[in-house]
C-alpha cells in the first residue's frame, strides 16, 4: 500500500469560519465589503499591536505590495530595491508600476536582506543614476524576521521608505515587535499555503487612517465622490470580499494555535536532526528574533553530509513526502536577468543547498519522525 502523502504545508480550518460565512449569507452580505471585512481588519489591527496604524484587507498579498508601491508614489523610471531571495510576488509589482527592480542579496544569519549590501546598492545607484531608489522591500522569508534595526537605520539615513513584505511572517516578532509593523507600509498574505488563509487574500498595513482611506479608494476602482461614475485616478479591483473576510475572522481564532504548532515542528526537527552531519536547520540567530517558523528549512553541506540537497528531496519524494528547494533568487530568474544585483552569492548558495521540509499545522509527530528517518537513512 502507498504510504500516506506528507505535504509541505496545508491550510487548516478552525471550525468557526463557516459561522462567519453563514452570517454573511443570512444578512445578505455576499458582496465585496461588509461586516466581516471590517471585523477582520479590526482583528488584524489589534493582533499586530499597531497604535494608530490601520489595516486594509485586500484580494491578495501581491495586491497589497502593489498598492504599497502606488501609495509610495513609485512610477515609471523609478528604481526600487528588493530582496533577491524571495518569491516573485515581492518583485513583480515593481514592474507593474513601470519601475525597475534592484536586487540585494541575503546575509547568512536570517537569510534576509543584507544591510551591508543594501547600503552598497543605495550608494551605487545614487552614483550611477543621480537619483535615490524610491523604496526598499525587505522580506521576512519563511517567517524569519529580517534585521530590521539595521535596515530601518539605513532607510532613515537615506530617507527612503520601506515596504515590508511580511507575507510569510504574521505572528513573527523582532525585538518584541510584530512583523508587518516596521515599514511605512507592510504586506500580509492569506493565500492557501500561508500561516492562515482566507482561501486567497492579503492585507496592507498603512501608516494612518488617511493612507488607509486612499488604499481603499484605489482598491475599489478609484471612484470619485459623485452620483455618477467619475474617475480622476487609475483604480484597481483589489478589495477582499465579505465571504473571504469571514474565513479570515475564523482563522484569527486559531492563528496562535497554528503558530505554536509550526514552532513545535521546528523544535522537533532541530532535535531529531541535531546529530546528522552536514545538515543545519535555520534557527533564530538570537533572542531578538522570534520566527513563526512558517516553514522549517535546512541546508545540506554535500561534502560533510555525503549527499546533496537534491538527493534528500528525491529520497523524500520516493517515500511520498513533499519537500521543496528554497526560493530561487530573483537575480537568477530569466525574467529579471537584466536587473542590477548587489551581493556576494549568499542567496545563490542557499538556493543550491537548501530545502523546505513539511511544516504544516496538521503535521503529526509520526509524520515528522518519518521525514527525519528518510534523511538519516541516506548513505553517508
Ligand atoms: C505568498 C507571498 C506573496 C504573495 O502573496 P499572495 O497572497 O499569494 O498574492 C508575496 N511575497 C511573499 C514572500 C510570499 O510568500
Amino acid at each position: 500500500m502507498e504510504k500516506k502523502r506528507i505535504w509541505l504545508s496545508l491550510a487548516e480550518m478552525g471550525g468557526e469560519e463557516q459561522r462567519f460565512i453563514q452570517e454573511a449569507f443570512d444578512t445578505n452580505w455576499v458582496v465585496p465589503l461588509g461586516p466581516n471585512v471590517n471585523g477582520f481588519e479590526a482583528d488584524l489591527e489589534s493582533y499586530l499591536q499597531i497604535e494608530g496604524k490601520r489595516v486594509v484587507a485586500l484580494s491578495a498579498g501581491t495586491a497589497a505590495l502593489h498598492l504599497g508601491l502606488v501609495m509610495l508614489g513609485v512610477g515609471r523610471g523609478d528604481e526600487v530595491i528588493c530582496q533577491s531571495f524571495t518569491f516573485s510576488a515581492s518583485a513583480n509589482p515593481i514592474v507593474y508600476q513601470g519601475a525597475s527592480p534592484i536586487f540585494v542579496d541575503s546575509e547568512p544569519d536570517t537569510w534576509n536582506m543584507d544591510p551591508k549590501a543594501l547600503e552598497a546598492a543605495i550608494k551605487d545607484r545614487i552614483a550611477k543614476t543621480g537619483r535615490k531608489p524610491k523604496a526598499i522591500i525587505p522580506v521576512h522569508l519563511y517567517g524569519m524576521p529580517a534585521k530590521m534595526d539595521e535596515i530601518m537605520a539605513i532607510a532613515q539615513k537615506y530617507d527612503i521608505p520601506v515596504l515590508e513584505d511580511a507575507a510569510e511572517a504574521i505572528g513573527s516578532t523582532y525585538k518584541g515587535r510584530r512583523c508587518g509593523s516596521f515599514g511605512a507600509y507592510g504586506a500580509l498574505s492569506f493565500n492557501g499555503n500561508k500561516m492562515i488563509t482566507t482561501s486567497g487574500g492579503g492585507a496592507l498595513v498603512c501608516p494612518d487612517g488617511v493612507a488607509a482611506k486612499w488604499v481603499m479608494f484605489y482598491a475599489t476602482q478609484a471612484r470619485d465622490e459623485a452620483p455618477h461614475y467619475q474617475h480622476s485616478h487609475i483604480g484597481y479591483n483589489y478589495r477582499m470580499s465579505n465571504i473571504c473576510a469571514g474565513i479570515g475572522r475564523g482563522q484569527m481564532l486559531v492563528l496562535e494555535h497554528h503558530i505554536a504548532k509550526r514552532k513545535q515542528n521546528h523544535r522537533r526537527y532541530m532535535e531529531l536532526l541535531a546529530d546528522v552531519k552536514g545538515i543545519s536547520v535555520l534557527d533564530n540567530p538570537s533572542s531578538d528574533f522570534d520566527s513563526n517558523f512558517w516553514l522549517t528549512c535546512i541546508v545540506v553541506d554535500p561534502d560533510e553530509a555525503g549527499f546533496s540537497r537534491e538527493e534528500v528531496r528525491l529520497a523524500l519524494e520516493a517515500e511520498n513526502i513533499e519537500s521543496r528547494p528554497l526560493w530561487k533568487p530573483m537575480h537568477l530568474q530569466p525574467v529579471f536577468s537584466q536587473c542590477p544585483f548587489y551581493g556576494d552569492g549568499t542567496s545563490e548558495a542557499l538556493f543550491n543547498d537548501g530545502l523546505c521540509l513539511p511544516s504544516g499545522s496538521l503535521l503529526e509527530e509520526e509524520d515528522l519522525e518519518r521525514v527525519c528517518r528518510v534523511i538519516k537513512g541516506l548513505p553517508h
